[in-house]
């Protein structure tokens, strides 16, 4: 078993980590204050070449791998977890196009993604379909001569107010007696009539991400925006959970690797009965137990992408690796602000951004309960 990365991810991890400290360490405060962000960090990523580096070359992208795209995603993270999103997710649903679309819809939709030129997202949950998107999905879409007509709601949508177009998870077969063949992926333009977005607010964390509500009023989009074949949705919202499970994985090892750095500067200068807080046993186990869980969640990623990179999609190493890289990010950040004291509850101390960032990782891209389900099914059936 060889663990050394190959010089290109040296100098991938070495560039993402250059270009996230020089290009918004210092704007991370004020985007998660504002809940804003300046899309003009995206364009600069995106010309650099680190959006959609897992895309192939025919489609315009480097054709690295998913491994590579996690070394760019937790370098991101750890300087800003709400920015990693807003710079990243942006080919969100590529993943779908890539495997399941047509040669022609590849070659229009993808490359302008890689430049920076276009945006896009994946609108799968609903107000009332989340965990259970399969059982409770509502949105339809009907076919009317060449056009699918779609009417209902999306919720929760990264991307949702500045994609040019969203990966949509809809039914198309209601009555379907397979649960899982009444769903189709449909892109939709969101400059279309019948289409709204409207931007959520008070996000706990990654403020710096836009997050939105969709509405569809009769949108009308043309039958050849179906992506892959109809009634396939369920299996090609698969295969995107199961890539970008990974990623979000990555950014909990990112946020986690921030946590302990953060906490090692303070120990060492913070003063308690005569002596710094890192002569505390107490101190020195909670920073040890962070190194040692930031070093296995940093293995299951970096695993998990190997494996896809060479052709396995594991998806119960994947589920292992969101459930437990979730888990333990919540863990890191919450000693981290106890090894803070009081100061860790500072909206002008990074530990404090950590702490609300890191919640997302054991909720987006499915619950922690729901990747241990996965994990439970294979395991005992
Ligand atoms: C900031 C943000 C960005 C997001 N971006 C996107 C996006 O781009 N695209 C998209 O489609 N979605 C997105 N989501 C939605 C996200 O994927 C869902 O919130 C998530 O899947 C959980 O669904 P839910 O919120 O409906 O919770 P629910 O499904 O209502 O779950 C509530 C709780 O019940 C638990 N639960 C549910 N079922 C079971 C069960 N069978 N056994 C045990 N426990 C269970 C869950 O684990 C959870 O703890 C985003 C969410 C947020 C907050």
């Amino acid at each position: 078993m060889d663990f050394t990365m190959t010089k290109e991810q040296i100098d991938i991890q070495k560039a993402a980590k250059e270009f996230a400290e020089g290009e918004f360490s210092d704007r991370a405060e004020e985007f998660d204050r504002d809940e804003c962000f300046d899309e003009a960090i995206f364009k600069k990523a995106a010309e650099l070449g680190f959006v959609g580096v897992f895309i192939k070359e025919e489609y315009g992208g480097p054709g690295m791998g998913i491994l590579e795209h996690c070394l760019i995603q937790e370098e991101f993270a750890a300087i800003d977890a709400g920015i990693s999103v807003a710079i990243l997710s942006p080919v969100f649903g590529s993943e779908v196009v890539e495997a399941f679309g047509s040669e022609e819809q590849k070659k229009r939709y993808l490359p302008p993604l890689v430049k920076g030129e276009s945006i896009m997202g994946s609108a799968l949950t609903e107000p009332d379909a989340g965990s259970d998107l399969a059982g409770a999905l509502s949105t339809t879409a009907v076919r009317e001569g060449y056009e699918y007509i779609i009417n209902g709601s999306k919720m929760f949508i990264t991307n949702g107010d500045r994609a040019n177009y969203l990966l949509c998870f809809i039914q198309t077969d209601p009555d379907h007696a397979n649960r899982h063949k009444r769903h189709s992926m449909i892109m939709v333009e969101t400059d279309r009539e019948g289409f709204e977005a409207s931007h959520l607010t008070g996000k706990l964390g990654i403020r710096a991400s836009d997050t939105a509500e969709l509405s569809f009023n009769n949108v009308k989009v043309p039958c050849e925006n179906l992506i892959g074949k109809e009634g396939n949705g369920f299996a090609e919202a698969m295969h995107l959970f199961n890539l970008n499970r990974i990623g979000v994985a990555a950014q909990a090892v990112g946020i986690a690797r921030s946590a302990l750095e953060e906490s090692i500067k303070h120990v060492k200068k913070r003063f308690a009965f005569g002596s710094p807080l890192s002569s505390f046993q107490a101190t020195q186990f909670k920073i040890a137990d962070m190194f040692t869980w930031i070093q296995a969640g940093k293995n299951l990623v970096y695993e998990a992408a190997w494996r896809v990179d060479h052709g396995t999609i594991d998806h119960k190493l994947i589920a292992a690796a969101k459930s437990f890289c979730g888990q333990m990010v919540v863990k890191c950040a919450d000693m981290a602000l106890q090894m803070h004291g009081g100061y860790g509850y500072l909206a002008e101390y990074k530990v404090q951004r950590l702490y609300r960032d890191a919640k997302i990782t054991e909720l987006y891209e499915g619950t922690t309960e729901i990747e241990k389900i996965i994990m439970a099914r294979a395991l005992l059936r």
